[in-house]
């Protein structure tokens, strides 16, 4: 699969008028790839089906599309990755597969809370990355909600201060996507 992509979206599949709170600018942008540039990271963050995942596949296609590696992963999948490594004791050379790409983007922060041992890992990785590579992070909990989510407020604070330090933090506040049609049938109103 296409550096491990989720799914194929493009921008112009993006409907920027149903998600009418996202700064469109903002977005078109970020898709130019200037981030990419100055190694900064980008932040999506709201509840599920708002379009987070969509972005981060439509800036990761244009980084494809100019030639830039890219690489897609699930927080979960990563830090199960990283856990094994490091347990069969080749935990550097495995993260390097992390390293190595110009953009790496880790999808759905949030939806399990971290171990010790899962949020030391994330935090190597953030730290090995910072000012190095970028980063595309989507997460449904919010930036307050991660030291509970990390199991450590330390260790989130040191997260959160490099992942944030050059980083464009989108909130998309709207409803899901997935549910626009049952909301206009009534099933949810
Ligand atoms: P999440 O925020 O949970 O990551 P996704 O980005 O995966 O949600 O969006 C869920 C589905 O809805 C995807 O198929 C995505 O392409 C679609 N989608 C979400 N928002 C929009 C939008 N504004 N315009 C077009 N499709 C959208
Ligand atoms: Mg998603």
């Amino acid at each position: 699969k296409l550096a491990h992509l989720p799914y194929r979206r493009t921008l112009q599949e993006f409907d920027f008028s149903f998600q009418a709170g996202i700064d469109e600018r903002l977005i078109r942008e970020l898709a130019s790839l200037t981030f990419i540039g100055r190694q900064e990271n980008i932040l999506f963050l709201g509840p599920p089906g708002v379009g987070k995942t969509h972005l981060a596949v439509a800036i990761a296609m244009e980084a494809i599309g100019q030639g830039l590696p890219v690489y897609f992963v699930s927080l979960a999948q990563l830090v199960g990755d990283l856990r094994k490594a490091y347990e069969e004791n080749r935990l550097d050379k495995r993260m390097r597969v992390y390293l190595r790409p110009r953009l790496l983007i880790v999808d759905e922060v949030g939806y399990l809370p971290l171990d010790p041992l899962a949020a030391n890992l994330f935090f190597q990785l953030v730290s090995a990355r910072y000012e190095k590579g970028s980063m595309i992070l989507t997460s449904n909990k919010s930036i307050g909600e991660w030291g509970e989510l990390m199991g450590d407020p330390v260790l989130a604070t040191a997260v959160l201060d490099r992942l944030l330090h050059h980083c464009h933090v989108v909130n998309i506040r709207g409803n899901s996507y997935r549910l626009k049609d049952k909301v206009k049938t009534g099933i949810y109103s």
